[in-house]
């Protein structure tokens, strides 16, 4: 049975929680140990899909096809476990079950509380699976004292009375204010944090200080006092330069020996940290630099491309380059010439995204790399921006374009290059959908495979012809333009196996030109790096030599 480590976060949001859970569980991956990570989300949403991305930043999609936290983007990057479904819960969610479940009656009649109906909910939900691994980390979202917390909370202080003695512990993360005033490092929020804690019934085990400055040992000394914590484990947590150091750094700093300890795991498997020494090593030790313009809409919050900005870093990790991203608005050239704002980047790469705002700026943008023959990746939208532009400006569909914008305006102004996609086969099922369906949960999620055309650009790259990836979409490009844009030169080299949905467009005679309707940046890691990332990379990298 799996031991449980709760992670909880105080003092503020954006401590870095969801890294400091990704990071301990690929430290004790790397003392021998199997791992699972949930998050559990205190909001109301039912799950982050209809979420605006400037919100709650990107939506991770899993294989299985849940719609979840960005967080489960780090834990896969971390650990290489792919999530599912059942690794990401909201209260939402957990409402919508209880409620479910009285509707059905199976409570017998019983008055529905947050205690025992609630809570048991969230307990069920932290063991399902809880067999299959060593050790299972459960992140809560929010801060401690927040009131949609609570219930969370409640159910893992139970869940810990409920398990025999010493198989859960609880780790929190806080922060040290630096005070330049008087020159000091501030334990009072950290204090009051775990006193909020300790008022519901949570004793931590492990205390994670994320501080700006050295966290002296008096200081170290007088955190422990006060929080009734051991002093090693006080942990403190330090600024990197890249997120992957931080199994190396928080290894340093005892995080994983504090936590085998707390478990009294005598004597600790030695750890093997290779695969992260070489990360750091890639990371530190690079030859060169390539810009590369991400041109989107939702540019000012960086974690609305999380998994794209980190998918690029690992790209340039596989071939020991440095990859500066820039975000570049689609918007602004919506109506202008492109040029001016994308002369001088070695590559670019129009990601997904959803509304028809910006979308003539990606059209003009997946025309300049086309005709400039500059590397281009076109994801999901940013496929579907290239079929638009290669039907207009090559096979002289001058009104193409997406049923999903004439939807929005509610007027019909394109020829349907891109249709809504109202039917299709998942496994060996047909799953069908109408204009008019809610929009929770009903786009075409999760892995599907694809079948690569032999001898094309994308099979060389993945040196595969089958791949199974990830999709998060409502429209399609539609096969019957296929022969008419094939005869251009943009080549339908990817598609499902029953041929009737494009994955993969790649134009012949471009040094490199793919766009694909999935997301392969969700199955990017640092120590696995994506090969349409690599090599998109390793594509830019040639254009910089040139220049
Ligand atoms: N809006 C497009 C669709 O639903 C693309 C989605 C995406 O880029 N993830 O098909």
């Amino acid at each position: 049975m799996a031991r449980f480590i709760f992670i909880t976060g105080g003092v503020v949001s954006s401590l870095g929680k969801g890294l400091a859970s990704a990071a301990l569980g690929a430290l004790l991956q790397a003392r021998g140990f199997t791992v699972r990570l949930r998050k559990l989300d205190p909001y109301l949403n039912v799950d982050p899909g209809t979420m605006s991305p400037f919100e709650h930043g990107e939506v991770f999609v899993t294989d299985d096809g849940a719609e979840t936290d960005l967080d489960l983007g780090h834990y896969e990057r971390f650990t290489g476990v792919s999530a599912r479904k059942t690794d990401s819960i909201s209260s939402g969610r957990i409402y919508q079950n209880v409620l479910d479940k009285e509707r059905r009656g199976d409570y017998l009649g019983k008055t529905i509380q947050v205690i025992p109906h609630v809570t048991n909910e969230i307990k069920d939900f932290i063991s399902i699976g809880e067999d299959e691994v060593d050790f299972m980390l459960c992140e809560i979202g929010g801060t401690v004292g927040d009131i949609e917390g609570l219930p969370f909370f409640e159910a893992i202080r139970q869940f810990s009375q409920d398990k025999p003695r010493g198989q859960c512990i609880f780790m929190h993360l806080t922060l040290l204010p630096w005070l330049a005033a008087s020159g000091e490092l501030k334990t009072k929020p950290t204090q009051h944090s775990v006193k909020e804690l300790r008022s519901i019934g949570l004793q931590p085990d492990i205390l994670v200080c994320r501080s700006e400055q050295p966290i002296p040992e008096k200081e170290r000394a007088k955190i422990a006092l006060f929080c009734n914590v051991r002093p090693d484990a006080v942990i403190p947590a330090y600024d990197l330069k890249s997120i992957y150091e931080a199994p190396l750094a928080y290894h340093e700093q005892g995080l994983d020996q504090a936590v085998l300890d707390a478990f009294q795991i005598s004597p600790a498997p030695r750890p093997d940290l290779s695969r992260w020494q070489d990360v750091s090593d890639r990371i530190h030790n690079t030859d060169g630099e390539v810009n590369v313009a991400v041109v989107g809409k939702y540019t000012q919050l960086e974690d609305a491309y999380k998994s794209i900005k980190e998918a690029l870093v690992h790209g340039g990790m596989a071939n020991r380059i440095r990859v500066n991203v820039e975000w570049v608005d689609a918007e602004v050239f919506d109506s202008t010439d492109a040029a001016p704002y994308l002369e001088g980047y070695h590559a670019i790469l129009v990601p997904g995204g959803f509304g028809e705002r910006g979308t003539e700026g990606k059209i003009k943008a997946a025309q300049f790399a086309r005709e400039r023959k500059i590397p281009y990746l076109g994801i999901c939208l940013g496929m579907q921006m290239a079929v638009i532009e290669a039907a207009r400006n090559l096979a002289g569909l001058t009104t193409a374009g997406s049923e999903e914008f004439d939807h929005e305006k509610g007027e019909k102004r394109f020829e349907p290059v891109v249709y809504h996609l109202k039917e299709w086969v998942q496994g060996n099922h047909a799953v069908q959908r109408k204009v008019d369906d809610d929009k929770g949960g009903t786009m075409r999620l999760g892995a599907y495979t694809a079948s690569l055309t032999e001898g094309s650009k994308v099979a060389q790259v993945y040196h595969a012809t089958t791949i199974e990836e990830r999709h998060r979409h409502r429209y399609e490009v539609d096969v019957k333009y296929r022969k008419k844009l094939e005869d251009c030169g943009l080549r339908f080299s990817g598609m499902s196996p029953d041929g009737r949905l494009p994955e993969i467009v790649e134009v012949k005679d471009h040094p490199w030109f793919i766009g694909v309707q999935f997301h392969p940046e969700l199955k990017s890691k640092p120590f696995d790096p994506h090969p349409l990332f690599a090599d998109f990379v390793r594509a830019a990298r040639d254009v910089s030599r040139l220049v």
